[in-house]
């Protein structure tokens, strides 16, 4: 149901993040899609700074505090980030390449997957970035999600996550739905990643708008407030814990 933890063949993105650090340049990072055309995510914007990120990255990074855990945190940009700006930050990936490169970085980070009850912690502050809701993978697994942030987050804790309402991939021009309303829900899709000969295996993806996160926030005993919207369909959300 969920990702487990990747081993290094068949992690293309840690592969790509690996080459780049150790070389300063990387090939072709590819995105397949059953839903979508070939796309390609430029290595070297995984390893952007604090100026070279969007508003909302960086709006997210200004308000996250006390102790903050980054989830998915890829080459550590964001973690490293923190650093600079004096704040105490960790770092979790189920990428066993990214999260060497982050330790070569002198980031204090851990292989392991968000999921995996084992992980506990108190952090204050939980960071998602880069439509961070992806990683939840599909609707179905919000309980589950937030049972998890509930025994990693301190009582008043929030999360701070980006997505994109994706509505307007299947919109028609007078606004009306191309959807289908009783199909799976249309921020559900699934990747594969491919990096030179290393190829990964599928993964679930959620890209989900502000109302159904709120939804499912308040189901779970968090408040949702929209912070910021980006310039695409894109928004930050501060989900808040109300301890209980
Ligand atoms: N946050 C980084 C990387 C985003 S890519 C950035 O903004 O640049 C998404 C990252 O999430 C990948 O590194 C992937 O390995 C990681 N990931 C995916 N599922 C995960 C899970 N269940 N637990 C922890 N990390 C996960």
């Amino acid at each position: 149901m969920f990702s487990t933890l990747l081993s290094a063949e068949n992690d293309p993105m840690g592969t790509a993040i690996s080459d780049f650090y150790a070389k300063g340049r990387a090939g072709r990072l590819r995105v397949f899609s059953p839903q979508f055309d070939e796309d390609e995510i430029p290595v070297k914007t995984l390893f952007r700074t604090f100026s070279e990120m969007p508003l909302l990255e960086q709006t997210a990074l200004t308000l996250a505090e006390g102790k903050i855990l980054d989830v998915g945190a890829g080459s550590g940009c964001h973690t490293l980030a923190l650093k600079e700006m004096g704040k105490e930050a960790t770092a979790i990936d189920i990428s066993p390449l990214s999260v060497e490169v982050m330790q070569s970085e002198g980031i204090q980070a851990y292989q392991v997957d968000l999921f995996d009850s084992h992980f506990v912690g108190q952090f204050d502050t939980i960071l998602m970035l880069m439509n961070g809701s992806g990683i939840i993978g599909k609707l179905k697994n919000m309980g589950a999600f937030f049972e998890r942030m509930r025994h990693l987050l301190a009582p008043q804790g929030c999360i701070l996550m980006d997505s994109s309402d994706l509505r307007y991939l299947f919109e028609d021009e007078d606004g009306s739905m191309l959807i289908d309303l009783a199909g799976d829900y249309y921020g559900e899709l699934e990747f594969t990643m491919q990096y030179k000969q290393v190829k990964g295996k599928s993964f679930d993806w959620l890209y989900v708008d502000f109302d159904t996160l709120s939804y499912y926030a308040s189901q779970f005993g968090f408040k949702a407030e929209k912070i910021r919207e980006g310039e695409h369909y894109d928004y930050l959300a501060r989900l808040t814990w109300n301890g209980q």
